[in-house]
């Protein structure tokens, strides 16, 4: 990305359009490169005004360049680009239509899938449950791609800017591209804990009570640098 290659166009796309595709990409092939996703699974969205650019289904996101943005509205019609968009776009596009996110995240990340075979929601064993909204559902089985799947995700996206899809891996919503990948990043991590800490003979995990949750949420709001 960012090098136009020989016969490469920019497409005639709106500057903010161009910029967000770069964006996309890059932290598309960061979910294969930290070890989120294998091959083609999983898939980005960003959103863009009325627009979302979403990859495209099934292509190594090590070969999408500039010309391959796409672009489809809020009903799934495409705006811009040629390729076919993720199977999962109906998931996507429920996730835009019922929040204010701006960047939806889905990967097949090992913990995380471990523990959507596991338990109907991830226990609060480290605060940063909190950045999530507080303990991340699983939602229900249902086949890739399907409505369904994305019913079932937005009941278990209720309060929450991530869920797990059983069977299947993340799901995460944020304000931007940059929120919605480190907080699945987070996720992961944390299924990673709990089954860590879980899988140790004879003990349970102590977890993180909810009025506790809502303080390190409040003390959030003032975190980092100002
Ligand atoms: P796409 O290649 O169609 O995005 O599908 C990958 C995936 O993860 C389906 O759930
Ligand atoms: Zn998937």
């Amino acid at each position: 990305m960012g090098e136009r290659g020989p016969g490469e166009t920019s497409g005639g796309w709106p500057d903010a359009w161009q910029e967000a595709w770069h964006d996309l990409v890059a932290h598309a092939r960061r979910t294969v490169a930290d070890g989120l996703v294998v091959g083609t699974s999983g898939n980005v969205s960003v959103r863009v005004g009325d627009a979302v650019l979403v990859t495209p289904s099934g292509i190594p996101y090590e070969r999408l360049r500039a010309r391959d943005l796409l672009a489809v509205d809020l009903r799934g019609r495409r705006v811009a680009g040629e390729l076919a968009p993720t199977s999962e776009l109906p998931l996507h596009l429920a996730v835009y239509r019922t929040t204010e996110a701006r960047a939806v995240v889905h990967t097949h990340a090992v913990h995380a899938t471990a523990v959507s075979t596991l338990v109907d929601e991830l226990p609060a064993v480290h605060y940063m449950t909190a950045v999530l909204g507080g303990p991340v559902r699983v939602a229900p089985y249902a086949t890739f791609g399907s409505d369904e799947l994305a019913r079932h995700a937005l009941t278990a996206l209720r309060g929450r800017s991530g869920c797990l899809l059983r069977n299947h891996g993340t799901l995460v919503h944020g304000a931007d591209l940059r929120e919605a990948y480190d907080n699945t990043a987070q996720l992961e991590w944390m299924c990673r804990v709990w089954l860590a800490a879980a899988s140790v003979p004879g003990r349970t995990p102590t977890l993180v009570p909810e009025d506790e949750l809502a303080r390190v949420r409040e003390r959030f709001r003032g975190y980092g640098q100002r």
